[in-house]
């Protein structure tokens, strides 16, 4: 019984963690968010909705400055305030902002969103359980071993998220009409600024695969589609 306590321990942590990283994430969306009320945009997730048969889709704006896009685990979708000022200033395009999204939205049907708040306790108390049984067999070591093996499970879940992500926001682009260019030239945009700012990625891309291969996977699916 005693061999099993560090799992057991590391199993209620990681429940406590996820129920608080949900309260904490809710907490913090409500009080910086309101809901977007843009007639230009609002045209166009409208045609979104009509082909997913919604009446409408809220979004909202997360007051932070970082360009992002994100969905919540109770399923709601946030724009930065930094993201739709690109928008504003004209150097993203409403169709631009709708193809991120339509990505968002992807995350959310998927059951991402829910899921990655799970990954992310969860790999809290991976970690935490690796480290007991390493650390007591291979002291210091145990423990960087620990950090990386975990480090490398939540990279290879994520990267496979955001494929599937952008293939739902394909399929949903192009149902509605506004098609699958403004998804690959708002990558492409994303990454020139990445260049001019020395590195700097805008935080959707950093936490996303490479610009080349996810514009390649598009290509993919358009070729697919249109055979
Ligand atoms: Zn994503």
């Amino acid at each position: 019984m005693l061999k099993f306590t560090p799992i057991l321990l590391a199993i209620l942590y990681a429940l406590a963690m996820y129920r608080f990283s949900v309260w904490r994430t809710a907490r913090e969306l409500d009080a910086r968010s309101t809901e977007l009320a843009d007639p230009r945009l609002k045209r166009l997730t409208d045609r979104l909705a009509a082909s997913l048969d919604l009446a409408r889709i809220p979004v909202y704006i997360y007051e932070i400055d970082p360009v992002n896009g994100l969905a919540a685990p109770d399923g709601r979708i946030f724009i930065t305030r930094g993201f739709y000022r690109k928008f504003q200033s004209g150097e993203v395009t409403g169709e631009e902002l709708s193809s991120v999204i339509a990505h968002e939205l992807g995350h959310v049907a998927l059951g991402h969103s829910r899921r990655r708040m799970i990954d992310f306790s969860g790999q809290n108390a991976l970690r935490t359980a690796l480290m007991m049984v390493l650390g007591r067999f291979i002291p210091f070591f145990g423990i960087w071993i620990a950090n990386m093996l975990t480090s490398l499970l939540a990279a290879g879940l994520s990267r496979s998220d955001e494929y599937e992500a952008d293939a739902y926001a394909a399929a949903l682009l192009t149902k509605s009409g506004i098609g699958i260019d403004p998804q690959k030239s708002l990558f492409r945009k994303l990454d020139a600024l990445t260049q001019q700012r020395a590195g700097m990625a805008p935080a959707w891309l950093m936490s996303h695969p490479k610009t080349d291969q996810r514009i390649e996977a598009l290509e993919k699916l358009e070729a697919r589609w249109q055979a």
